[in-house]
């Protein structure tokens, strides 16, 4: 078997300008360098190709494959997704005639969340504060101030800083910051809010942010159940003043994210949020 070897291999991680754009409004962080990875593991009539996903959280890969007289067992290019902290073997390359000259390369590159999620809309949250406590839902979906385009579904709950943050939902705490001071309208502080992020069952996200300096009180990779405290709100980041932003994210094809809208359990049923109401948590 004359196998010349023409793969020059390129990661690239995907930041776009919604991903900023999210940043913007409630902080994911940019996907690390090199943080997914393809191993290459040498068969005898061919290799296989393995992806190494070091985050917490799911990441789509997009892999582009250029051959010469090799077969791959996966269509070409492959979109898939590589769970969080996990190795999976992508598809497999395979000479197609021996005994002539075969080679192949790759390129690829990869973003946060899986563009196959698809959001449970049967899920009620939890209204991310202490039962019996009570918020004015400040800013709502579609919101004039800041909550449009991909952000479009956001909430804002108007409290005052070091207010106890509940989970609405149980998941696993992917991405935690917390610690940044100030914030402000001045657009400086557009990436210095704090926040947890929190992978549901279904490949979304939650985000709570604008939290006070060290107002995280969950730990990267640790499973929350629905109604655990994960720290305490604040007015870090872009802001006008002391609130909690939180938004439900579904990754997006190409990178980036968009919010996607959701219910909450309210005393007078399960609703979606509006503008200006007060709710109390239930
Ligand atoms: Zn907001």
């Amino acid at each position: 078997m004359n196998k010349e070897r023409f793969n020059n291999i390129k990661g690239v991680s995907a930041v776009t300008l919604c991903l900023l754009f999210i940043l913007m409004l409630s902080g994911f962080k940019a996907v690390q360098e090199n943080s997914v990875t393809i191993e290459q593991v040498q068969k005898e009539h061919g290799v296989v190709l393995v992806g190494i996903n070091s985050n917490y959280y799911p990441v789509t890969i997009e892999l582009d494959l250029k051959l010469k007289n090799m077969i791959s067992s996966e269509k070409n290019p492959l979109t898939t997704v590589i769970p969080g902290k996990s190795k999976l073997e992508l598809l497999e390359l395979e000479v197609d005639t021996p005994n002539s000259s075969s080679g192949w390369e790759y390129n690829f590159k990869y973003y946060q969340g899986s563009i196959f999620a698809k959001h449970n809309d049967k899920i009620a949250y939890r209204l991310p504060y202490k039962i019996g406590e009570q918020h004015r839902l400040d800013q709502g979906y579609n919101g004039k101030f800041s909550h449009k385009g991909d952000s479009r579904y956001s909430l804002d709950f108007n409290m005052e800083e070091g207010t106890e943050i509940y989970s609405s939902r149980a998941g696993t705490v992917v991405e935690i910051e917390a610690r940044y001071s100030n914030g402000g309208k001045h657009k400086s502080f557009i990436d210095k809010a704090n926040y947890v992020t929190i992978l549901h069952d279904d490949g979304t996200f939650a985000q709570y942010s604008h939290l006070r300096k060290n107002g995280v009180t969950v730990s990267i990779g640790q499973k929350v159940k629905v109604g655990e405290r994960i720290g305490y709100s604040g007015s870090t980041g872009y802001v006008t003043g002391p609130h909690l932003h939180f938004t439900v994210l579904q990754a997006k094809k190409g990178g980036g994210f968009i919010s996607i809208p959701v219910k909450f359990a309210t005393r007078a049923g399960i609703k979606t949020l509006e503008e200006k109401k007060t709710y109390t948590a239930y």
